[in-house]
């Protein structure tokens, strides 16, 4: 092999421009670096794209999904289903409210939440639904809202891999109670760190009063002339607003963020083009219902046709310089879930037999197409190397 010439390809590099370097230096000469008219600039073109009522710009796509759940009250006791294929800080949040997360598992053609497994765990205590857009697949929102209608529960979307996405011709923002974004490093779009909050008006100006030690500046309207010192604390509050620094990145970002994801979908169709008649290999599915975001694409690998398994087929892809990763290792395999509630692998079934299975690889628009072809020819000779012999149908391929 001659791959040691070769640079890296890494699996998730940020994508920042001039313009965003420009802006957040403008940002550092003026005489306002934390919350103030950057961030209030984004929340409004956030909102405006999404099309959604309000937007609350915060320090994490984590903080977004706490202040909404404790704008909407969420506390000791409640019950929250959502899934365990999922990142750790989904069902933290929950815990962070002393609240309990009820993991179901998933379907198995989306690896999102099954919403029939959401109706069952249904239980008095239930208060809300979390729903996890995986991967940048919409979930089943029909089902869901109308389970949460029905049983009077609130849905808190997990929208971090879900932007932009729509289903059914709805954008991902605009149809549960409230819904979480990240703008963390390696998502679609990014401020480094940073997550925003979208939600009816009323909803987003509670969790806005969450986000800032629960002080309401309201007040100096009503009771100073001069507005300059006066606030109640109403509320004993986090501290996660965003700075101006970030929402200057985010700002830049928000109008890049098409032509990103156009790149995302020229990679994603060439991934198709070539993995398509690879037995060894499963590839994402796409409802016709909606609009993906494609903020991974994940192989999953027929271990039945491999002489390997997938910490070696990452191993591999490795010494071919080429970045992968794994979203997720199920929560309830993780120590303080499996521990606390009494988990059992098999448990979600689903959620197991394919974490054991699923590898992402590089996604992101400062691919080139010589990179798209690295990768491609990278995990083609990989399976061709360790492709199981004897596996009906494995001699029909070349
Ligand atoms: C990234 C991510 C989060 C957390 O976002 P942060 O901005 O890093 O706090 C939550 N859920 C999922 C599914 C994620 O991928």
């Amino acid at each position: 092999m001659t791959t040691d010439q070769k640079t890296d390809i890494p699996f998730s590099p940020p994508l920042v421009g001039e313009e965003e370097i420009d802006e957040v230096i403008k940002t550092l000469r003026s005489d306002w670096i934390t919350t103030g008219p950057k961030v209030t600039q984004f929340e409004e073109n956030f909102k405006t794209f999404i099309g959604a009522p309000a937007a609350l710009a915060v320090s994490s796509g984590t903080d977004a999904m706490l202040v909404g759940l404790a704008a909407l009250g969420l506390g000791r006791d409640d019950e929250v289903i959502t899934t365990s294929m999922t990142f750790c800080s989904t069902a933290h949040v929950i815990e962070h409210l002393g609240a309990r997360p009820v993991f179901v598992d998933v379907v198995p053609d989306t690896l999102n939440i099954n919403p029939e497994l959401v109706e069952k765990a249904v239980r008095p205590r239930t208060r809300a639904i979390m729903p996890v857009h995986l991967y940048g697949h919409p979930c089943e929102m029909d089902p869901i809202m109308e389970i949460a209608r029905q049983h009077n529960l609130l849905v808190i979307e997990d929208a971090a891999h879900a932007l932009p996405a729509s289903y059914k011709g709805r954008m991902i923002g605009t149809i549960g109670t409230c819904t979480a974004f990240s703008f963390y490093a390696t998502k679609n779009l990014t401020t480094a760190e940073g997550g925003m909050l979208t939600g009816d008006a009323d909803l987003i100006d509670r969790a806005r009063l969450w986000s800032l030690h629960g002080m309401n500046r309201d007040a100096y309207k009503r009771y100073s002339a001069d507005g300059s010192w006066f606030y109640e604390v109403v509320l004993p509050g986090y501290k996660c607003n965003m700075t101006d620094i970030q929402a200057s990145l985010g700002l830049h970002q928000l109008r890049k963020l098409e032509a990103y994801q156009r790149r995302r979908r020229e990679v994603v169709r060439a991934y198709y083009d070539a993995f398509g008649d690879i037995p060894e290999l499963e590839l994402p599915v796409t409802r016709p219902e909606v609009e993906s975001a494609w903020h991974l694409y994940v192989l999953r690998l027929n271990l039945n046709r491999l002489t390997i398994d997938r910490a070696r087929f990452i191993e591999e892809l490795k010494a071919r310089r080429i970045g992968t990763s794994v979203h997720f290792i199920p929560l309830h395999l993780q120590p303080y879930y499996r521990d606390k509630y009494g988990y059992q692998p098999e448990d979600f079934p689903i959620s197991y037999d394919n974490y054991k299975r699923i590898v992402s690889v590089p996604l992101h628009p400062r691919l080139s197409d010589e990179d798209v072809s690295r990768i491609i020819k990278a995990v083609k000779e990989v399976v061709a190397i360790f492709r199981r012999r004897n596996s009906p149908g494995a001699d029909l391929q070349g």
